[in-house]
């Protein structure tokens, strides 16, 4: 359920005090400790998953509605300009504390966040195979 050398474990079930927003059974949510932009959070499950791929379902099933809660309350209060939300899977991917989180990051316009990528072209595009194989491998 929680990993003993993992930090978000110990943070996420209290062990470590960290500046909370919102606690339920499932999630903690605190502020990032250096944050992108003022208000950066994380949304961070209180059972230990790496990443998405072995989330709990229950857990996959409650995250979004903590995101939407959490993140209504920023907007109010911050008057942001908009927000991003997202979660990182893998070091290819820019995760660095392999236990699943998911960012608030409040965007103020102007602000030096960058979450962009450049469009990408024919070279980047799936092939017809991979994408049969991707749907048949999809489970219910
Ligand atoms: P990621 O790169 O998606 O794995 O995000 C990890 C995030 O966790 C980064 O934004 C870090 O700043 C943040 N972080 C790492 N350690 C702590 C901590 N002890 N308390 C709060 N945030 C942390
Ligand atoms: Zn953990």
């Amino acid at each position: 359920m929680t990993d003993s050398n993992c930090i978000f474990c110990k943070i996420a079930n209290g062990e470590i005090p960290s500046r909370t927003l919102y606690e339920d059974e499932s999630f903690r949510v605190i502020l990032d400790i250096s944050p992108a932009s003022k208000g950066h959070a994380i949304i961070l499950a209180k059972k230990h998953a790496e990443n998405i791929y072995s989330l709990s379902e229950a857990d996959a099933g409650k995250i979004y509605l903590v995101a939407k809660k959490v993140a209504t309350a920023m907007q109010n209060v911050l008057k942001c300009d908009g927000m991003n939300i997202l979660q990182n899977n893998g070091e290819a991917a820019g995760q660095t504390v392999f236990h699943l989180h998911m960012h608030l990051i409040p965007r103020y316009k102007d602000d030096k966040v960058q979450i962009k990528w450049t469009p990408g072209t024919e070279a980047e595009a799936l092939s017809q195979e991979l994408m049969e194989e991707i749907q048949k491998s999809i489970k219910e």
